[in-house]
């Protein structure tokens, strides 16, 4: 959440930090703001709103001209104080010395602002960052510590989570960041540096990359830089990583959308996630060769996770424990970490995220860690806190996923579970050979059939279009599909702003049912398998109360064509990757509704992509 770009070099910052602000905008869209060192002051520009606001407001004051080499920006999700211009980053410290960007949350920053108000400082907005600010100036400006001692005595007082940049006028050659908690990047260039939240921002200038850890900051001064320790003036011997991104992979091409791209990624992620893993008659994943010994004797998995990434753990425990019959409990991170979790050393304990910086899992994957358990990390971004903080895991290589409403992740998370699924299952030999085989088969297949899903989006369209004044929507689905009805109900709430739930199909009579009349549509999730049967008389039960039924499925019948107001039928697989198919119809679903209500799809109210806070 939050994006953060800063720049130093030789060039006028202003061109590269709002590029990179408009790539990271998926991070948070409330305001957005730079701040660079021009002419022996702060110049501080800045907007409620979209990075769009903010080009403009440079453009009217031609700042263009106002030739700077070092600025920090940053486009913000509100927490703490409205989404307003006097709450938008950078803020200043009272001297108008000092300025700072900051991802994440100050929490004891009611104590400090206390003591700041006793010192006579005055604030300028509700946020937590300023106090940060402020107490960096405090320091400062008391004359005996240096900047950087000033930033480090600041940051050893507060709590909670912080990517930070800060400048200061006294040291114009001068930038320092530091983390806790939010991811930070620093790109290195022959004389300049880039710090940015993630790559994106970035990879256009160069490929060289240090990924800060915890706890460290980065003081870059003239042409150098070093990475230190936040609590000790301690130099660490860093790797310069070259990364391998092509610019095109952050661009729409020929979409209109990010999320429409991502959909129609799909084929080729899946294969990606696939590839080299599911071989012939053997699954290899390698992230966690070291320590499968500890996983196939593991007595009991936990997954955890948030939001979409949950609802691929719902599928992985459905997998593990019919293939391997390894019991799986699923809890959302943010409940993990404060439940009485039975958790010791041989537990298993799975965190998924797609950024692999989600604050809540991050946090929960940190308490596994302390009672010892093996931890394994399922996420999209190398080199992210997931996936160095675990011991072992598995990327679902599905390439920068920049819509906010995840697509292309989740189907790479379902993947990569069921990969896991039939390797513990083999390896405890709870299936044969044969059966390992021909699910291997079946997942190569699966990429054909995904094509010819995504070739029915003229189909899709039509229906969903139809729907858009829907009051609200009921997603049901049984067994593996439930979960699946839980995510399609999800992705609509997130785009469309339609209320939907999810539920299994059957529970539908315990409640939900009080709710259907024809403004309330049912998704009806229909594989043919043992549960085939129960689910037409749900469907009854709907139609019976006057309520429109669309049915997914992948087997037309003369039944399902009378008593569904709109079917889509599905290529035949087998049930395990049927839920992969239907996601897609329902990612494609949710999308057209959302573009034909006029909603932004890849910049949702409220909501921003990759959540660093808890
Ligand atoms: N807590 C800060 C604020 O509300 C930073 C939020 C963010 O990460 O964008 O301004």
């Amino acid at each position: 959440m939050c994006g953060i770009v800063a720049y130093k070099g030789n060039k006028d910052c202003h061109p590269i930090l709002l590029d990179g602000l408009k790539r990271l905008e998926y991070r948070g869209y409330d305001s957005a703001g730079i701040a660079c060192l021009f002419d022996s002051k702060i110049s501080i520009t800045k907007r409620a709103g979209k990075v769009k606001e903010l080009q403009e407001a440079i453009n009217t004051k031609k700042i263009s001209k106002d030739f700077s080499t070092i600025g920090i920006s940053h486009t913000r999700w509100a927490t703490h104080g409205e989404p307003n211009h006097k709450n938008a980053h950078p803020h200043i410290d009272q001297s108008k010395k000092i300025t700072l960007v900051h991802n994440g949350i100050i929490e004891n920053y009611n104590s400090i602002k206390k003591f700041l108000l006793s010192k006579k400082i005055q604030f300028k907005s509700d946020t937590d960052t300023e106090v940060l600010v402020q107490l960096i100036g405090y320091f400062y400006n008391q004359g005996k510590l240096s900047f950087e001692e000033s930033v480090r005595a600041a940051l050893q007082r507060v709590d909670g989570a912080y990517g930070i940049v800060v400048l200061n006028i006294d040291f114009p050659e001068m930038m320092i960041a530091a983390r806790k908690g939010s991811p930070l990047v620093l790109g290195l260039k022959q004389g300049e540096f880039f710090i940015a939240s993630d790559i994106s921002p970035i990879i256009k200038h160069t490929k060289k990359i240090i990924y800060l850890n915890e706890g460290e900051m980065i003081v870059i001064n003239k042409e150098k830089y070093e990475i230190k320790s936040v609590n000790k003036n301690l130099v660490l011997p860093k790797k310069i990583e070259t990364i391998d991104i092509k610019i095109d992979d952050l661009e729409k091409g020929n979409f209109d959308y990010f999320m429409h791209k991502e959909i129609h990624e799909q084929s080729d992620t899946i294969l990606n996630t696939f590839r080299g893993r599911a071989l012939k008659d053997d699954i290899l994943l390698s992230g966690l060769s070291d320590y499968w010994k500890d996983i196939k004797n593991a007595d009991r998995i936990y997954i955890t996770a948030c939001g979409t990434s949950w609802h691929a753990g719902l599928i992985g425990k459905k997998l593990i424990e019919k293939f391997a019959r390894v019991p799986v409990h699923v809890e959302y991170a943010s409940e993990f970490r404060y439940n009485t979790s039975l958790i010791n050393k041989k537990t298993i304990v799975i965190g998924i995220s797609q950024s692999g910086e989600t604050a809540d899992t991050l946090a929960a994957i940190n308490k596994a860690k302390d009672v010892g358990a093996l931890t394994i990390g399922i996420c999209n971004v190398a080199g992210s806190s997931i996936s160095r903080i675990t011991d072992c895991g598995v990327f679902t290589r599905c390439g920068h996923e920049i819509g906010v409403a995840s697509t292309k992740a989740f189907t790479g998370q379902i993947s990569v579970l069921y990969l896991f699924a039939l390797k513990l299952a083999y390896s405890k030999r709870t299936i044969s050979k044969l059966s390992l085989v021909n699910h291997i088969k079946d997942e190569y297949d699966l990429v054909k059939r995904i094509k010819s899903v995504l070739m029915m989006e003229d189909t899709i369209k039509k229906i969903a279009v139809k729907y858009k004044e829907a009051s609200g929507f009921l997603y049901l689905g049984r067994g593996l599909n439930f979960p699946i009805a839980l995510e399609g109900a999800l992705k609509l709430k997130e785009i469309s702003y339609i209320h939907a739930e999810g539920y299994p199909a059957a529970e539908m009579k315990h409640g939900p049912i009080a709710l259907i009349d024809k403004n309330m549509p049912t998704v009806f999730i229909v594989p043919k398998d043992r549960t085939y049967h129960k689910i037409l008389s749900n469907i009854e039960e709907i139609k019976s109360r006057k309520g429109k039924v669309i049915v997914i499925t992948n087997h037309k019948s003369k039944t399902l064509e009378s008593l569904s107001d709109d079917l889509i039928v599905l290529p035949k697989t087998n049930s395990y990757l049927f839920l992969i198919l239907a996601t897609i119809v329902l990612q494609l679903f949710a999308f057209f509704i959302a573009v034909a209500k006029g909603c932004d799809v890849d910049q949702p109210r409220n909501l921003a992509k990759s959540v660093t806070v808890e």
